[in-house]
């Protein structure tokens, strides 16, 4: 590729870098357990974790890789719920507003 094909290539990807923005490159941060929301309602990266005196409702099996409102693909680790915005939810997560996929 001559140089100057190729700097016109770079600049037009660096232009479609910058028109991305930085979400495009950074993952949104894991939900950490102590924040507000996921303390109210129970949420833990390790679903075998959960309180379950506390969580009646908790059942083995339930996870956030198999909950209605995990919006991650399947198999990935981690993916986002809308009830934690902007953050990430580990797949083996759980949190008392968990409900089954159907
Ligand atoms: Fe996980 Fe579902 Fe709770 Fe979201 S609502 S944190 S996906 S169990």
């Amino acid at each position: 590729m001559n140089s100057r094909r190729h700097f016109i290539r770079c600049l037009s990807l660096s232009g479609a870098a910058m028109l991305a923005g930085p979400e495009a490159f950074a993952q949104a941060p894991m939900v950490d357990e102590k924040d507000p929301t996921a303390a109210a309602l129970g949420y833990v990266s390790d679903a075998s974790k959960a309180d379950k005196a506390k969580y009646k409702t908790w059942a083995a099996g339930q996870a956030c890789n198999n909950c209605q409102l995990f919006q991650g693909k399947p198999g990935d680790a981690s993916g986002p719920c809308p009830l934690y915005a902007g953050k990430q939810v580990s797949s083996k997560g759980w949190c008392s507003a968990y409900a089954k996929k159907a």
